[in-house]
């Protein structure tokens, strides 16, 4: 796949680079625009590359932005949202992770990106062009009242929604600063996205993947963060939410014990439970989904796009 530099053709002061990608691609150029020359006098200058495994819905694309900003962060934008940006640990890039939700309609977007105190400041233009994805439907049988649940609950089920999402618009600062890892040992099973038919009724896309394994299996988290959530919800049963920081949720369901409580601080590696089928399941299984500024994407790629 390419993806194209926008707008300005200077080559002389293009900072093109290329980056290879964990599994598909990853090519990128354009330069810094505006001020003709800049390179060529020693100046500022900003280069930015992208690491992703696609650019289609449902996908984390890694932006690394390298320029001479001192300890002040670049800005960037795409898809509507700021990018924060974080300091990699070798102190050589700005990172940052854009996140493609799984409904974003296939198209040209743009990465904006500069440093506004820099004189004189560079900014750069990339082109981000979102490929169609198709995901597959699936259907499954459960429980009636978790496909139309009994009045009494739907009070819960609209309240806890607004408490997620009330979380999931918060931005705090990035506590993680390595590659994320699985959460458990067993294969995920490849259904981000899919369409779920349940009891013969169309819901909501399956927003996570799905880790097939005995109850009781330990879940460890897959990188530092905050536990936001540790209780129990009506859909997603015995429930983690992580903050990662920088807009970046890790959201583990299903447990049938957790090991965590609202307020810890986990590093990677920590116990946060164990595997049950608590909530709206058809078996024991830890699920696990992403939102990322928002967007809900698929837990491997986030697991790819870090990656060094
Ligand atoms: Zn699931």
């Amino acid at each position: 796949m390419t993806l194209e530099a926008f707008g300005w053709p200077a080559p002389r002061w293009s900072g093109v680079t290329t980056t290879v990608a964990i599994s598909v691609f990853g090519v990128f150029g354009a330069g810094v625009t505006g001020h003709p020359g800049v390179a060529a006098q020693g100046l500022p200058e900003l280069t930015v590359s992208l690491v992703t495994r696609a650019m289609q819905p449902g996908e984390v694309v890694r932006v690394d932005v390298r320029c001479a900003c001192g300890r002040v962060a670049p800005r960037a934008s795409a898809l509507d949202r700021d990018i924060p940006l974080a300091l990699s640990p070798d102190g050589t890039r700005w990172q940052g992770l854009i996140g493609i939700d799984l409904d974003v309609a296939p198209g040209e977007y743009f990465l904006l990106v500069s440093a506004p105190h820099l004189r004189p400041p560079p900014a750069h233009q990339m082109s981000l062009r979102v490929e169609p994805k198709l995901f597959r439907t699936r259907t499954l049988t459960v429980a009636p009242e978790y496909v139309d649940p009994p009045a009494p609950v739907v009070d819960r089920i609209v309240r806890e929604a607004a408490r997620l999402n009330g979380i999931y618009r918060t931005s705090t600062p990035r506590v993680w600063d390595r590659p994320f890892v699985p959460p458990l040992a067993t294969q995920a099973s490849a259904n981000f996205g899919s369409r779920s038919v349940f009891n013969g009724q169309p819901r909501s896309p399956h927003a996570g993947i799905d880790f097939g394994s005995p109850t009781g299996t330990v879940v460890t988290a897959p990188s530092a963060g905050s536990v936001v959530v540790a209780d129990d919800l009506y859909f997603t049963g015995n429930t983690v939410v992580l903050d990662h920081g920088a807009g970046l949720y890790s959201i583990f369901a299903h447990f049938s014990a957790l090991a965590v409580e609202e307020g810890d601080l986990v590093d990677v590696g920590a116990t946060l439970g164990r595997v049950g089928a608590t909530g709206r399941v058809t078996g024991p299984h830890l699920h696990w989904s992403v939102r990322l500024n928002g967007a809900r994407v698929d837990p491997i790629s986030l697991i790819e796009a870090t990656q060094d």
